[in-house]
């Protein structure tokens, strides 16, 4: 009776597995299987059957969005003419490898098929290392539209369509009219939210079609979307805040247009890389993006010559116009040039395409002779060796659909293009605004001193426990599972008798300010540190924020560790202001975990300014090893600080991809050592004085690369 689809003998209402499994043996043309409202735990679901196009098999929730798919769960399609729509997968994981997967098997696909209006909200695996896809595309003609898919913490692409040897190449599957949400950054390659094949198949073509879908803080890594195939075409998206890039990785004659890139100024934002041959990329508008190197708002590779199929083609033939780039970091011409990318591209053009900004963004890495460059307008100074790009003034206005276009000129981007909002992509019903609350949006709590442990047991997300003055003693570790500040006064200390003091775990984030914490009552064994992240494997990137902490006594036993990282976990940032640290045994930031050579590092940004170190065996120990160019980070800094005395590598900082050590003193301390591994690493030592410290050293691990290293002003000296 609660039943709102007309009732016909076609149409099941199943309320339990068992129910389900009846009535999905046998389906007929026209056929409905509905779910009943309510919660499906571990259900594992088989859609199979062959409908029409007039009279499709159809999966569907009782009342959109009030159907939840949980636990250990996934989805299975197989046949021809089916539909799925108005599922919610939520708290939960699949089993496999693949959630939603257009296959029963490895024989057995579906054509002719449609996922719409479902949403995937942080089904997530446990461990953040173990990958899976989300939506798997197999089989021809299918289509995904409206869906929701969000909080992909776990390795693997969110939604892949997969070109096994042997199954139809050409796939024209319609990936549209969705909303993918925010993925954050996963630290390693695999982070891709779209993915259109493979490099062993990517020679042929798929002819997808990526439309009309909005990208929001898509930061998983860098490529937002990641064609691997030919054909295919990416046309009228909006990418918002997404760090990454639309990438033409591998394959021929694919087409980006009319997608608008809005980057709003935040860090590692990309545009459009292109690589291989008979690429266009037209009509296009990139604003306000800030990548640079492979990131850029275009970046147009050198190849490999003779390239291996997994490697880097040469650009041949690619056609780039009309294009607005307008307040981006960087356009690169030769982009990733070394010893072994050494094919600049050849026969291609790059004409009509307006480049708007003061400041110099044309990056030219290698002989772009083969690039015809033509009615090209600058406003901001061209390379002296670019013809075909004319620099002049030009007044930009804003139109009524949000996008700057110059004033009596015909370059750029055309004028109707639209920024699309989530309003109108993905599924209507379903509540999709996922802000987690940070630090200091819950309520303050004032905590004497022999409260603490219950206060943080009795915290919500947001809280700060603001801590009265005098001594708090802890002999429990204090678990930390959501935002959590604790704030001190003047004269406040924790002293602690247990080997971990704060204990991150799932969800946990730690701010600590304006206090002193001593590490005299810990534990006389080996290993203590101060904060701790969890001993498994997290989903949630978690932040670590000291200001105005001073730190003291943790050298009674060997490596103390300020900040201790673990495996399988992945900082956001860990910042360190305006503190002190004095009699440090271990590492202030110990975040060298990794044991492969995959890239799996352990913090996107550690930030430290303004801070002292006395006596400290080293401020920072950071890898991120091999060679892969797939993530952003880790990214360094130390700034304006006070370095006297301490141990040797005083800084070790290995793969990490950008450096700014500046305005600091080191006396009597050892050496800054830096080792490059990937891509073209930025680093810039600048304004610090090294009085009878080594100067830092500098190391390339593999022979390709070139990092781009700026060095000066630095005082080498005796220590007064
Ligand atoms: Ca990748």
């Amino acid at each position: 009776m609660l039943v709102v689809t007309p009732a016909s003998a076609a149409d099941h209402l199943v309320r339990n597995q068992s129910e389900y499994l009846k009535a999905a043996r046998g389906l007929q043309p026209g056929d409905t299987i509905i779910l009943a409202n309510g919660n499906w735990r571990d259900f594992r679901i088989l859609l199979e059957g062959t409908g029409t196009a007039d009279r499709p098999i159809r999966l569907v929730a009782q009342t959109k969005g009030k159907v939840i798919i949980s636990g250990a769960s996934d989805l299975r399609l197989s046949g021809a003419h089916l539909v799925v729509s108005g599922l919610v997968f939520r708290e939960g994981h699949a089993p496999g490898k693949e959630l939603i997967s257009f296959r029963r098997d490895s024989k057995s696909y579906a054509r002719d098929s449609r996922l719409t209006e479902v949403v995937i909200d942080g089904f997530n695996k446990p461990d953040r290392r173990d990958e899976d896809i989300w939506v798997a595309l197999y089989g021809s003609d299918n289509r995904v539209d409206h869906s929701y898919f969000a909080n992909k913490g776990t390795a693997g692409v969110t939604l892949a369509v997969i070109r096994p040897r042997g199954q139809p190449q050409e796939n024209r599957h319609r990936i549209d009219s969705n909303h993918f949400g925010p993925r954050p950054p996963l630290g390693a390659n695999g982070g891709e939210t779209i993915r259109i094949g493979t490099s062993e198949e990517s020679l042929s073509d798929s002819k997808t079609v990526i439309e009309n879908n909005l990208f929001d803080n898509c930061d998983g890594e860098v490529e937002i979307i990641s064609i691997k195939s030919g054909g295919n075409i990416v046309r009228g998206n909006t990418i918002l805040q997404s760090q990454g890039s639309i990438v033409l990785r591998h394959g021929n004659g694919n087409l980006v247009e009319r997608n608008v890139i809005l980057g709003k100024g935040k860090a590692h934002t990309g545009g459009i890389r292109v690589i291989n041959r008979d690429q266009v990329v037209r009509g296009n508008y990139i604003e306000g993006t800030r990548g640079t190197s492979f990131l850029s708002a275009i970046a147009v590779m050198n190849g490999v010559p003779n390239s291996a199929i997994n490697r880097y083609h040469q650009v041949a033939n690619a056609r780039i116009e009309r294009n607005s780039f307008i307040d981006v970091a960087r356009l690169t011409f030769g982009a990733g040039a070394d010893a072994e990318r050494t094919a600049p591209p050849v026969s291609s053009s790059f004409a009509n395409n307006l480049i708007a900004s003061d400041k110099s963004v044309i990056e030219v890495g290698a002989d772009i002779g083969g690039i015809a460059m033509s009615g090209n307008v600058s406003t901001g100074p061209v390379p002296a060796t670019l013809a075909g790009v004319e620099r002049r003034s030009v007044t930009l206005t804003r139109a009524a659909n949000g996008l700057l276009y110059p004033q009596g000129l015909e370059v750029g981007a055309p004028r109707d293009l639209r920024v699309l909002s989530a309003a109108e992509v993905g599924p209507s019903w379903y509540g999709r605004d996922s802000a987690v609350p940070g630090f200091g949006a819950g309520k303050t709590t004032l905590v004497s001193a022999g409260q603490l442990q219950g206060a943080v047991a009795a915290s919500a997300s947001g809280d700060i426990l603001q801590l009265a003055a005098g001594v708090h003693r802890v002999s429990e570790p204090l678990v930390i599972r959501h935002p959590l500040t604790i704030a001190g006064q003047r004269d406040t200390t924790i002293r602690f008798t247990t080997p971990t003091l704060f204990q991150l775990e799932e969800g946990g984030s730690i701010r600590i300010e304006g206090l002193s914490l001593s590490g005299v009552d810990a534990p006389r064994a080996a290993g203590n540190a101060l904060i701790r992240t969890a001993p498994v494997s997290t989903i949630a990137n978690y932040a670590v924020e000291l200001s105005r902490v001073s730190i003291d006594g943790m050298n009674g036993s060997p490596d103390f560790d300020v900040v201790a990282t673990t495996a399988g976990t992945m900082g956001d940032h860990i910042s360190i202001e305006d503190s002190s640290f004095s009699n440090v045994s271990g590492k202030v930031v110990a975040a060298a975990t990794e044991t492969g050579m995959k890239g799996t590092y352990g913090a996107e940004r550690i930030a430290i300014a303004n801070s002292i170190f006395r006596n400290v065996a080293s401020i920072a120990d950071v890898l991120r090893g091999g060679t892969d160019e797939s993530t952003f980070g880790p990214s360094f800094a130390l700034i304006g600080s006070e370095i006297a005395g301490g141990g040797s590598p005083i800084l070790a900082l290995s793969g990490v991809q950008d450096i700014r050590i500046e305005k600091n003193r080191f006396t009597r301390t050892g050496e800054v050592r830096i080792d490059h591994s990937v891509g073209a690493p930025l680093v810039r030592i600048e304004g610090n004085q090294f009085l009878a410290t080594p100067a830092p050293k500098l190391a390339k691990l593999y022979p390709q690369g070139s990092p781009q290293v700026v060095m000066k002003d630095n005082v080498m000296g005796e220590a007064q």
